[in-house]
């Protein structure tokens, strides 16, 4: 058996050219979607994140904000910004690039964020909301992954299915594991202290693998016909970029699968616009 390969970037792009349409159609009712962007820093894998953040925008017709600042910004300094932007009725969503400087407390600067322009999902009302289940903004790369799997894999039914997500992390493995709770998934989530990670892989339909470490989920962990999520990003030995899942010998026995790069990453992005076009419809329409 050969796993279906779930394609990230093409079903991004299709999120894309959706919200495009949309963003048009906001246009003629006179809305604007904008977007301010917050990076603090030199850091070049976040400058590159910032990039790419920019260019969705103006793909799509959203207005972007840039505000690039030195690694010496003090805290109180980004928080005025943060507090400029929360009073701007102009702006709809504030993204501050993560990681920052470490004199900088980042829980302080999530909080600051106003929860109806925390379009990243982090502030704890967002959070909040995801685990009573009300509506409010959620994670990119979990939002990401569901989207993932009900547009790549459109007859696969995610309810009453086993799934073990591995990482706990509360921008990742945390709302994912509520995000398939809220679509009927029996849950299981794993972490570094986990007793025999391979036997609780090894039960799961869906494995959700967002740890950090190349090629940690193997063909040992993975049930025959599971689907597997591979969020991870890493490099390997030759310095390619790779992910937490052995691709080849797991893409053998798997129902279906997504690559490194080209599955999950892309997605995150299309899932933040998805969440600055609704903070934008919030904000006019109050819906
Ligand atoms: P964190 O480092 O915050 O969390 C990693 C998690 O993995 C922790 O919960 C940790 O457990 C667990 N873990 C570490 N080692 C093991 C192990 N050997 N066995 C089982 N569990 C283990 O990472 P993030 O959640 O922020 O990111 C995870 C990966 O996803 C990274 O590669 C990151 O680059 C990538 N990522 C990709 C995104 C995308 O857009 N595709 C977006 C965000 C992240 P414990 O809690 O016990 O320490």
């Amino acid at each position: 058996m050969s796993a279906t390969i779930i394609d990230g970037k093409a079903i991004s792009q299709q999120i894309k050219d959706e919200l495009k349409e949309k963003c048009a159609q906001l246009a003629t009712k006179g809305i604007n979607v904008t977007l301010a962007v917050i990076l603090v820093g030199e850091d070049p894998a976040s400058q590159v994140y910032v990039r790419n953040k920019k260019r969705a925008c103006e793909y799509i017709g959203y207005k972007s904000l840039s505000y690039e600042l030195p690694a010496s910004t003090t805290q109180k300094e980004l928080l005025e910004l943060i507090d400029k932007l929360n009073s701007n009725d102009e702006v709809d969503g504030i993204l501050v690039q993560m990681p920052l400087p470490s004199h900088i407390d980042e829980k302080a600067v999530i909080n600051a964020i106003r929860p109806d322009k925390d379009v990243d999902g982090f502030h704890p009302m967002n959070v909040g909301a995801l685990v009573v289940g009300d509506k409010g903004f959620v994670s990119c790369t979990p939002a990401g992954v569901i989207q993932l799997i009900k547009r790549g894999l459109p007859d696969y039914d995610i309810s009453g299915k086993e799934c073990v997500i591995v990482g706990r992390s509360n921008i990742v493995g945390k709302p994912m594991s509520l995000l398939m709770l809220r679509e009927n998934a029996t849950v299981t989530v794993a972490h570094s202290k986990t007793k025999d990670l391979e036997k609780v892989c090894k039960r799961a339909d869906i494995i959700i693998a967002a740890v950090g470490r190349a090629g940690v989920i193997t063909k040992d962990h993975v049930k025959e016909g599971a689907v597997v999520i591979d969020v991870g990003i890493n490099r390997n030995d030759e310095g390619k970029l790779c992910g937490d899942v052995r691709f080849d010998e797991v893409s053998q026995i798997a129902l279906a699968i997504t690559p490194v790069p080209g599955g999950v990453g892309p997605m995150t992005i299309a899932m933040l616009m998805n969440n600055c076009y609704e903070a934008a419809l919030m904000h006019n329409t109050g819906v």
